[in-house]
């Protein structure tokens, strides 16, 4: 395999392949730019297949983050580390220090945060070793913490957003079908039922549905039938690739609007369902609110009125895509692509490094004061 003719190397800037003896760390750095502030983005720890598909998950979550990220202004650049082991036996405090050292050894031209298979527990242990991390447990007076319910308001704003532009309505009396109800998806139900929609329910955990059937009395769905029920709006909160050929003939909705990642299997997916008549908000804009909240943890900002002011900054980035799309006859994924594409080229043009910039607010804990 050669690693720079790879169609998701795309222009990377650098990629690191890091390995510890003595933890038994084998993890990978992927910066995708740095145009616009340090790449910043989580770490994900996931059983891979082979290093190959490791190296090819984290390409395209690192330019998905770089993406992300310029639209939402944070500047900071895209990244993502993913480490190849088994989460659910594989931790120690060894590893993640392993980790953490690994990271500072970029100087800070990576800012690391919890992802899949990680947590805040996992951040404090690499945060020892490094200043480059965020999404820690909140210290008293700061912001911080889980990035899920914030995911989940830049999510309900958008899929507020959404139904105004495609229905004109408010949300009153919408029915919403959400798919996985984790740390994004409970607390975006919660919202939505406070808004007066009507839910359809689906998680692989029947426990979970259960408990949120009885706390919002939302209709329970089949898991695998979800993306195919009758709605105004289907919301994906677990899986990416949620939307391709199989999936979107079946869609009963005018509107498609939820956190996962990379819910379009291939970019074709995005015409399909324009011409279906289905508004697609860009999963990369509408699901910020998370890294919004970890930028701003990692500037050291005390108040949650800047963070929410800036996740309401969401809605409105979204409806400027979704105008421009109509006005041009594109899909809204096109419209999203260009225009991060377009700030990250700018970025590069002017030396980049606005915002946040690289220097960190805080030293590495190493001794235990986030306990
Ligand atoms: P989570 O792991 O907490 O929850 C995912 C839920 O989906 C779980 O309850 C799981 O049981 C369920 N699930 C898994 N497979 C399913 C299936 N086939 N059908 C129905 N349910 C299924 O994850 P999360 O933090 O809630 O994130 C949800 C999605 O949003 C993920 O794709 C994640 O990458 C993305 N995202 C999350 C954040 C964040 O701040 N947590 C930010 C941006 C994007």
């Amino acid at each position: 395999m050669d690693l720079f003719t790879l169609p998701d190397f795309d222009g990377h800037e650098q990629v690191v392949f890091g390995h510890d003896t003595a933890s038994g760390l084998c993890a990978l750095i992927a910066i995708h730019s740095t145009a616009l502030g340090p790449a910043a983005g989580g770490c994900r720890m996931w059983t891979y297949r082979s290093t190959d598909e490791a190296l090819t998950d984290a390409l395209r979550l690192s330019r998905g983050m770089s993406y992300k990220n310029a639209m939402a202004e944070l500047g900071l650049g895209g990244g993502k580390a993913v480490i190849l082991a088994d989460a659910r036996r594989r931790k120690t405090p060894e590893l993640f220090a392993a980790f953490g050292r690994l990271v500072d050894s970029l100087g800070g031209r990576y800012i690391t945060a919890e992802d899949v298979g990680t947590t805040t527990a996992d951040m404090e242990q690499v945060a020892r070793q490094t200043a480059f991390v965020s999404g820690l447990k909140r210290a008293a007076g700061h912001v911080g913490g889980d990035p899920g319910p914030k995911t989940a308001l830049g999510v309900f704003l958008g899929i507020q957003a959404a139904v105004r532009f495609q229905l004109d309505r408010d949300l009153e009396g919408v029915t919403v079908a959400v798919q996985g109800l984790g740390g994004v998806g409970r607390p975006l139900c919660r919202m939505l039922v406070d808004a007066g929609a009507r839910l359809k329910i689906a998680d692989a955990r029947s426990d979970v549905t259960a408990q949120v059937r009885e706390e919002l009395r939302a209709v329970v769905v089949p898991a695998d039938t979800i993306a195919a029920e009758e709605a105004e709006v289907f919301a994906p909160c677990a899986l990416g690739a949620v939307l391709n050929e199989w999936s979107i003939p079946r869609l009963r909705v005018r509107i498609v609007a939820g956190a996962a990642n990379n819910q379009l299997a291939r970019e074709a997916d995005g015409h399909a369902l324009r011409a279906a008549g289905i508004l697609y908000a860009p999963d990369y804009v509408i699901n910020a609110g998370g890294i919004i909240n970890v930028a701003h943890e990692y500037r050291g900002v005390t108040g949650e009125a800047e963070v929410r002011a800036d996740i309401e900054k969401i809605p409105v980035r979204l409806t400027e895509i979704f105008e421009r799309a109509a006005n041009e006859g594109v899909p809204t994924s096109v419209v999203a692509d260009r225009m991060a594409r377009e700030r990250l080229r700018r970025g590069g043009a002017t030396g980049g490094r606005q915002g946040i910039g690289v220097a960190p607010t805080r030293e590495p804990v190493r001794a235990a004061a986030h306990e």
